[in-house]
């Protein structure tokens, strides 16, 4: 029976800080900021936060506050976006130290992000303005984090990841889009954040259930939409949603645990989108925190809301505040 290499993919995220001089590490420059909350959330679902070095990641990250636009960008010196934005904030939280940005500063996040809702209520993830429904996730868990939710923000979002609900049950990046799981994650995760997931009675729950569930292939893995190969990243977008509506026991979890197993590369450590690939640290993450989920291997348990550990999100303050 496969076991989970703990050791082995702790000494993989701690490694990956010390390529700086690869060809990699410098084509990986737009993605650093998330690259940095995948390896750190990874580390605490493996009870080994202390393998970063906590002043030097929180100095990297106030590196890429970009005070122009008040929003982070994914490396120092990079044009800020949400996406980045959310990956800094949820690292500061980790390791709670919110309060290194000064309430001048918070505001101005603030600022940034609420500037990027457009008036059907979706959000662009920067001023060149690609439309997404994660972008409505990532900007109201960001305002959520910093306690700053406001019905003039919440409500037009509500309504337009509403309007991105399918008769099959599944979400899409925007009105009339396909479903795909990765959505129904930012879309059921939105609504969680807000505390409206009574939007959806529950015809339409059980169906999104159904939906969700029939993403699990015969080799146990699930996959983002029908007809397409399994990937370790779909036991987080999958399982979250289906815990967020409290149907995670729908899925066959050994089929799935073993998977995501199968997936590890058992020398250099670290988990691939399917096995034999080659690994990186997302599906690392996404590995880690579908396990979690399902309660395997002693993880510490995450959120399925915030994607970040339990400890850390039962301080978030609750909306409507
Ligand atoms: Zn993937």
């Amino acid at each position: 029976m496969q076991q989970l290499l703990r050791e082995k993919h702790i000494a993989y995220v701690q490694s990956l800080d010390k390529h700086q001089e690869s060809f990699e590490y410098w084509l990986s420059e737009h993605l650093r900021l998330n690259g940095v909350y995948w390896g750190l959330t990874a580390l605490c679902l493996m009870d080994a936060k202390e393998s970063f070095n906590k002043d030097e990641v929180v100095e990297f990250v106030m590196n890429c506050y970009c005070e122009s636009t008040g929003g982070f960008g994914p490396f120092p010196r990079h044009e800020a976006h949400i996406h980045a934005t959310l990956s800094g904030i949820q690292v500061l939280a980790t390791y709670d130290a919110l309060d290194v940005l000064t309430t001048g500063q918070v505001d101005q996040t603030v600022q940034f992000i609420r500037g990027n809702q457009l008036s059907d209520g979706s959000f662009q993830g920067d001023r060149f303005g690609e439309v997404d429904t994660r972008f409505v996730y990532t900007s109201l868990s960001a305002l959520s984090i910093l306690g700053k939710l406001t019905p003039e923000v919440v409500d037009p979002a509500v309504e337009f990841i509403m309007r991105c609900y399918n008769f099959d049950g599944g979400f899409g990046l925007c009105p009339g889009a396909e479903s795909h799981s990765a959505q129904c994650f930012v879309c059921l995760g939105a609504l969680a954040i807000v505390g409206r997931l009574n939007e959806l009675n529950e015809d339409q729950l059980e169906k999104t259930g159904w939906w969700l569930c029939e993403r699990q292939l015969p080799e146990g893995g699930l996959n983002g939409r029908p007809s397409k190969l399994p990937d370790v990243c779909y036991s987080w977008w999958v399982l979250s949603s289906l815990a967020i509506i409290d149907k995670l026991e729908w899925i066959d979890y050994e089929k799935l645990r073993e998977f995501i197993l199968k997936s590890q590369d058992s020398k250099k450590g670290g988990i691939s989108d399917r096995p034999d690939n080659e690994v990186d640290v997302f599906h690392t993450l996404f590995g880690l925190a579908g396990l979690s989920l399902m309660g395997f291997e002693n993880l510490v348990p995450i959120d399925p809301v915030y994607c970040m550990p339990c400890y850390v999100t039962k301080k978030f303050k609750k909306y409507p505040y």
